[in-house]
């Protein structure tokens, strides 16, 4: 009992100070495409690959998020990251967001990331955002994976299941694009395919940062913490 206590004094604190601080990435890691020759999609980007050469670079850049799908294509290294929701649904959902995630039929690795973002190092919950279990008492989805043919219907009940308003939100580039299913006649190639989308959140899967970025952005609550 007494190592056990002692060990948890010696851990401390572990939550990280983000949004007041960025902490550094790894050098492997690849974030925003900086450099770009022509355009770069998005959300159609799978980050695993080196960049062609010369057409762009990768940065250790995390902030990715976009409210709008045209504005997944980087052009002369311009990105229009997400707004802000309109004052009403701020009002809403900017002290207590519920969000229930579906799977549409990806490889588990954005989910794998979202449970990241409960533990204490991220602790999702300090901005008063949650998962929950059911789409009734939820303010909105998160939904990952490219929606298998299989997993269309359940999106669309789950979608209709969520009262209004709500907001829906892609993670990854399956959700966003198809990602590495891309070209499957199973698949829709994204959620918009079936359902309204308020916030792309590319890479595959995206880092923790990344989608929180996306998250607080909408909430407008970046600068105030
Ligand atoms: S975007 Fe990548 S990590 Fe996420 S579900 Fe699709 S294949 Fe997996």
């Amino acid at each position: 009992m007494w190592q056990i206590l002692l060990n948890r004094f010696k851990q401390g604190y572990r939550t990280i100070p983000y949004p007041k601080s960025v902490p550094s990435f790894p050098k492997r890691y690849r974030g925003r495409p900086v450099d770009v020759k022509g355009e770069v999609n998005l959300g159609e980007l799978l980050f695993n690959e080196e960049a062609p050469k010369g057409d762009f670079t990768y940065s250790q850049d995390h902030r990715l998020a976009v409210s709008k799908k045209e504005d997944l294509i980087l052009k002369d290294n311009e990105i229009k990251l997400a707004r802000a929701l309109d004052e009403k649904t701020k009002r809403l959902f900017g002290r207590s967001l519920k969000l229930r995630q579906v799977c549409a039929g990806g490889c588990s690795g954005c989910e794998a990331e979202l449970q990241v973002m409960n533990i204490n190092v991220f602790d999702l919950g300090r901005f008063g955002i949650q998962f929950v279990a059911s789409p009734r008492h939820a303010d909105g989805l998160v939904i990952t994976g490219p929606v298998t043919k299989n997993m269309e219907l359940a999106l669309k009940k789950t979608y209709e299941a969520t009262p209004h308003p709500k907001i829906v939100i892609a993670v990854g580039s399956c959700a966003i694009s198809g990602g590495p299913f891309r070209g499957s006649s199973e698949i829709r190639h994204g959620a918009d395919q079936v359902v309204p989308v308020d916030l792309y959140i590319p890479g595959c899967p995206p880092h923790p940062l990344t989608i929180l970025d996306g998250l607080l952005r909408v909430l407008d609550k970046l600068d105030k913490h």
